[in-house]
């Protein structure tokens, strides 16, 4: 039997995996299960043990602990892997976690305390934690933090302009997609050699999106804050706004916070601008003008806020672009980087239409990549490192 690590990330309706090979951190298989609490399904899985679970049904029933004990189950029966460790992906580790912990009672915890920062989020992912327990008792498991990534900025990029008060008591720009940008800080010294080293900024744009300026590897600063709601135009989120704006809802239209949380979270973004859709595709294959004024929108913001971390890096050395959007609109990336040619970028169109690696000029001063994202391999590196 092989040695495997299992990585999880669970949100309030799914139960996603990934299984890596111990020894090489190959990938195995990757999947999900679906439609939690609703009528659950195992989504497939790819990789080369994707037929790890083929042979055993999981009920429609299945909630969040039959659903993990049906994933454990699954690689136990199978006889093939023997698993070391799991790993989680907790959205929320606030001011003090900043790089992966084991989990003891201690920790889960001071985990459950940071609830109120992400209650969308993080009792899903700390659901997760507790039902493996229950399912693989003494297996070991480590939390993987969304928000550590950026504890590396410096403290002017982390407070707000409110009273210091209320900065002690945490309410910091934590910035989120830590563990994608890892990843990217992990790979790119292999692709962008010593660019990587330098003033580099990543785009992440998918259904969430942010941008996060890297020093040496090592976040400088972001585009989200203190919850996920802030930065760029979003799928269905509206990103910045004016504060004063939410105030207006609440006082002059009489709304109650859960509407608004609701507009700002669920109808706003490239959904509320379009009135269409929340997916960059349909609103690409679109030729109403409201289709095109969203994706006009996230261009320009993204743009607006590259410069702002250009000023914050003191220059650029290379952009990347990774997630759904970055990876595969070619469309997206061509508006946004026309708009940056005053900072020495200028696309390879060829390349860019193929999603190349690297799509820029040859003579272009600034380089730019194309990565894909990859949340779990992150994890599954720091599972090693703890346990061994
Ligand atoms: P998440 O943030 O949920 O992980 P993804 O990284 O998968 O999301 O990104 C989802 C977004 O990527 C959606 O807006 C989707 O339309 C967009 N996307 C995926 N494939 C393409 C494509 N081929 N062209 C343009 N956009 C795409």
């Amino acid at each position: 039997m092989d040695d495997a690590v299992l990585v999880i990330n669970a949100g309030s309706s799914s139960v996603k995996f990934a299984l890596f090979r111990a020894e090489t951190l190959e990938p195995l298989c990757r999947g999900g299960i679906e439609g939690i609490g609703s009528r659950a399904a195992f989504g497939g899985a790819k990789g080369p043990e994707a037929g790890l679970f083929a042979g055993s049904e999981l009920p429609e029933t299945a909630d969040h602990d039959v659903a993990t004990r049906w994933l454990l189950d699954g690689i136990r029966n199978s006889d093939r892997f023997a698993l070391q460790a799991a790993g989680h992906r907790v959205v929320h580790g606030g001011p003090d976690f900043c790089a992966p912990v084991i989990i003891d009672d201690a920790v889960m915890t001071a985990l459950e305390e940071l609830i109120p920062l992400a209650p969308a989020h993080q009792p899903h992912n700390l659901a997760a934690i507790k039902a493996v327990a229950k399912a693989w008792p003494g297996l070991p498991q480590i939390a993987c933090f969304d928000t550590a990534f950026h504890r590396t900025m410096p403290r002017l990029a982390q407070i707000f302009a409110i009273p210091h008060e209320l900065t002690d008591q945490g309410l910091i720009r934590y910035g989120f997609h830590g563990l994608s940008y890892q990843h990217i800080a992990d790979v790119l010294p292999g692709i962008a050699g010593e660019a990587a080293q330098g003033r580099v900024i990543v785009c992440h744009l998918g259904h969430g999106a942010s941008l996060c300026a890297m020093q040496e590897g090592r976040s400088i600063a972001t585009t989200m804050g203190f919850t996920a709601l802030d930065g760029l135009v979003m799928g269905m989120r509206c990103g910045a706004i004016d504060a004063g704006l939410v105030l207006h809802l609440i006082e002059q239209r009489g709304m109650a916070p859960a509407e608004v949380s609701e507009i700002l979270n669920r109808r706003s973004g490239l959904l509320g601008v379009s009135g269409i859709s929340n997916d960059a595709r349909v609103l690409l294959a679109s030729d109403d003008p409201r289709a095109k004024e969203a994706l006009d929108l996230f261009a320009y913001r993204v743009v607006r806020e590259v410069g702002s971390l250009i000023a914050a890096l003191g220059g650029l050395d290379a952009l990347v672009f990774t997630a759904g959007i970055g990876e595969h609109s070619a469309h997206v990336r061509s508006a946004i980087c026309r708009a940056l040619g005053w900072a020495g970028i200028a696309l390879d169109e060829t390349r860019n239409a193929t999603n190349a690696t690297c799509i820029s000029n040859d003579g272009a001063p600034v380089p730019v990549f194309v990565i894909g994202a990859d949340e779990e391999r992150p994890i599954a590196q720091a599972v090693l490192q703890k346990i061994s």
